[in-house]
C-alpha cells in the first residue's frame, strides 16, 4: 500500500503532536500509512536567540516570520532528494476542498506546509512555494490547523486508512452532493422514529432512500453543488420527483456543458 507523506515547517509542533497522536491517524502513522514529519522552524535559525519573527518594514502592528530560517528549512528539509509540492498557507490562497484532497491523495509527492502565524510570513518565501491554499475565507491564528484540515482529509483518502474503505467513498462531496442521513440505535428516541425504510432490511430500497434524501438535503441546504455534481438518470428521475423546476434548470445547466466541452 502507497503511504502518504506531510512535512510541516511551524513554530508550534506540539499542536501537530496532540492531533496526530489520537484514533485514526495515529493508527495510520503506526502501521506506516501516512509519514508526518514537523519542523520547528526555530531549529533553522542562527542567533543565540533563535528568533524567527521581526518588525515589518514600513511600520504597523504584529510581527512578520523572517525567511531567512524558512529558507534554511526548506533547503535542509529537500536535502533527501524526495519530491515535494511546497504549500503556504495563506488565507489569500487557493480555497481548498475535496477534489483538491482528492489530487493531493493521488499524487507520489510528499506535501511540505509552511504554516505562517503573527501577520504573516516574509512576502519573498512565495517565491520558494508551488501553491498557496486557503481553507477558507477567514482568518486563523496561524497555519497550522489549517495545515491539520488538509493532512486529515487527504489522509482518510489514502487506501487503507479507514477502518473500512467504504466509508470514504459515500461521503459529501464525494459525488459532488451532500451525505444522505445516519442513524442508530435506539430506533426511537424521544418520540423521534428511525425512517421504517432502514429497519426494512431491503437494501435495494435503502439505497435508494439514501440517493434521495442526498439529494433532497443537496437542494435544500447547497443548491449550487447539484449544478456541478455528476448525476445519473435515476438522479435526474429522483430530481424531477423532487422538485420539477430545479430539475429543469440543472439539466439545462448540464446540456449546456455537455455541449461547451
Ligand atoms: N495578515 C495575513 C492576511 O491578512 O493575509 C493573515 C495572517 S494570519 C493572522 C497568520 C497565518 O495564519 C497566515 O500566515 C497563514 O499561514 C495562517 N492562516 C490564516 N488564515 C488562514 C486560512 N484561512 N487558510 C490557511 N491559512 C491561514
Amino acid at each position: 500500500m502507497k503511504a502518504m507523506g506531510f512535512d510541516v515547517i511551524t513554530i508550534f509542533p506540539e499542536i501537530f503532536h496532540a492531533y496526530l497522536g489520537e484514533s485514526i491517524l495515529k493508527r495510520a502513522i503506526q502501521r506506516r500509512l501516512l509519514d508526518v514529519r514537523v519542523y520547528n522552524l526555530r531549529d533553522f535559525t542562527t542567533g543565540k536567540h533563535r528568533t524567527v519573527d521581526d518588525y515589518p518594514y514600513g511600520g504597523g502592528s504584529g510581527m512578520v516570520l523572517k525567511i531567512e530560517p524558512v529558507y534554511n528549512a526548506l533547503n535542509s528539509i529537500k536535502g533527501d532528494g524526495a519530491e515535494r509540492t511546497v504549500v503556504l498557507l495563506s488565507p489569500q490562497g487557493k480555497t481548498y476542498n475535496q477534489n483538491m484532497a482528492e489530487t493531493f491523495s493521488t499524487s507520489s509527492k510528499r506535501i511540505l506546509f509552511i504554516c505562517g502565524r503573527y501577520e504573516g510570513i516574509d512576502e519573498r518565501v512565495r517565491s520558494f512555494v508551488d501553491e498557496e491554499v486557503s481553507i477558507g475565507d477567514y482568518v486563523l491564528t496561524g497555519g497550522e490547523l489549517a495545515a491539520l484540515v488538509i493532512i486529515d482529509s487527504v489522509s482518510r483518502l489514502m487506501q487503507g486508512v479507514l477502518g473500512d474503505d467504504e466509508s470514504a467513498k459515500e461521503e459529501s462531496f464525494t459525488w459532488g452532493i451532500l451525505d444522505y442521513p445516519h442513524y442508530t440505535r435506539p430506533s426511537e428516541f424521544m418520540g423521534m422514529r428511525v425512517p421504517d425504510i432502514l429497519l426494512s432490511g431491503n437494501h435495494k430500497e435503502i439505497w435508494r432512500w439514501r440517493r434521495t434524501e442526498a439529494i433532497r438535503r443537496t437542494l435544500q441546504k447547497r443548491p449550487d453543488l447539484l449544478r456541478k455534481a455528476r448525476l445519473n438518470e435515476e438522479d435526474y428521475r429522483i430530481l424531477k420527483g423532487l422538485c420539477p423546476d430545479e430539475h429543469k434548470n440543472i439539466q439545462n445547466t448540464h446540456n449546456m456543458e455537455v455541449e461547451n466541452e
